[in-house]
C-alpha cells in the first residue's frame, strides 16, 4: 500500500515534469502517429514515456546499444496503444530486451503420443509471462514509421501484454464484468471465424495469416491493424473494429488519415 502510494506520487511528479525537447524530436522522427495526437493525448503520451523510461529496464542483446532513440521510440509506441487505458503502464513488464535484428528463438512443439520437439524459429518480438518483452529494433522502426502496412511489433507484443493482465494470454483482454466479457468473447470469436472463412475462401484480408494461429494471435495481429490501418480494418469487419475499440477504449480512425 505504502509502496503504491510512493509509486503514484513519483509518477505524478514525472508526469508533471517538462518533456525533454530532444525526446520530442525523436518522436517526430520515429513515431509517425505522434503528429496526429491532440494536445491532451500528447500530454498523456509524454507522461507514459517518462514513466516507462524511469521504471523499465532496457537491455541490449547481441551488442545492441540502448540509446534514447531506442527507449523513447519503444515507450511511445506502447504509450499510443495505452492512451485509452487510464493510468495503465503494464506494470508486470519489468524488462524490455532489444536485438539489433530479427533473432532466433526456440519453440517447443508437443508430439503426438507424448514428448516434445524443440525447433528454432526466426522472431521479431515476444512477450514472456515472467515480465519481459522482446523486440527486433529494425521492426520497431518500421512499425513506428508505419512502413510495414498494418504490421507493428510493438503493438503486437503490447497486445499480448494487455491480454496477460487478466491472468493468461488467451485472446481476451480485461474487459469488465463477466456478462460484458461473455458477450465480447462471443462477438470476437465470430469475427475470428469470419476471418478464417475469408482466408479459406482466398479473399483478400487486411491481416497477416499469423492471425489464424488461434484467438490470442488473432487479438494481437488484429490490434496491429486496428492501430496502423484502422480504416481498412473497419471496412473489412466493422464488428471486429468495434470489439477492439471497446477493448482498447479508443478510436484510432479519428486520428489516422484515410490514405
Ligand atoms: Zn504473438
Amino acid at each position: 500500500m505504502v509502496l503504491r502510494w510512493l509509486r503514484d506520487r513519483r509518477r505524478r511528479a514525472l508526469s508533471a515534469s517538462t518533456f525533454p525537447p530532444a525526446w520530442g524530436a525523436i518522436l517526430r522522427r520515429f513515431v509517425r502517429q505522434y503528429e496526429w495526437l491532440d494536445d491532451a493525448e500528447r500530454d498523456r503520451l509524454h507522461a507514459f514515456v517518462t514513466i516507462w523510461l524511469d521504471e523499465k529496464r532496457f537491455e541490449g542483446c547481441r551488442g545492441m546499444e540502448i540509446t534514447d532513440e531506442v527507449r523513447v521510440s519503444i515507450a511511445a509506441q506502447a504509450g499510443i496503444v495505452a492512451l485509452g487505458l487510464e493510468g495503465e503502464c503494464f506494470d508486470h513488464l519489468k524488462s524490455v530486451l532489444v536485438y539489433p535484428d530479427d533473432y532466433v528463438g526456440e519453440k517447443t512443439v508437443p508430439i503426438a503420443g507424448g514428448g516434445e520437439l524443440v525447433t528454432k524459429e526466426e522472431r521479431l518480438g515476444e512477450t514472456w509471462a515472467g515480465g519481459s518483452i522482446v523486440f527486433s529494433w529494425p521492426r520497431v522502426v518500421e512499425g513506428g514509421r508505419m512502413r510495414d502496412g498494418p504490421r507493428s511489433v510493438v503493438v503486437h507484443e503490447c497486445a499480448h501484454a494487455f491480454d496477460l493482465l487478466d491472468g493468461d494470454i488467451d485472446g481476451v483482454p480485461p474487459i469488465g464484468s463477466s456478462g460484458r466479457r461473455r458477450s465480447w468473447v462471443a462477438s470476437f470469436e465470430a469475427c475470428h471465424q469470419r476471418f478464417l472463412d475469408a482466408l479459406d475462401a482466398g479473399r483478400s484480408v487486411p491481416l497477416d495469416d499469423y492471425a489464424s494461429e488461434g484467438l490470442s494471435e488473432f487479438f494481437a495481429v488484429a490490434s496491429e491493424a486496428f492501430f496502423q490501418s484502422p480504416h481498412r480494418l473497419a471496412r473489412f469487419d466493422e464488428e471486429l473494429y468495434d470489439r477492439l475499440a471497446e477493448a482498447w477504449r479508443q478510436d484510432p480512425r479519428r486520428r489516422v488519415p484515410r490514405s
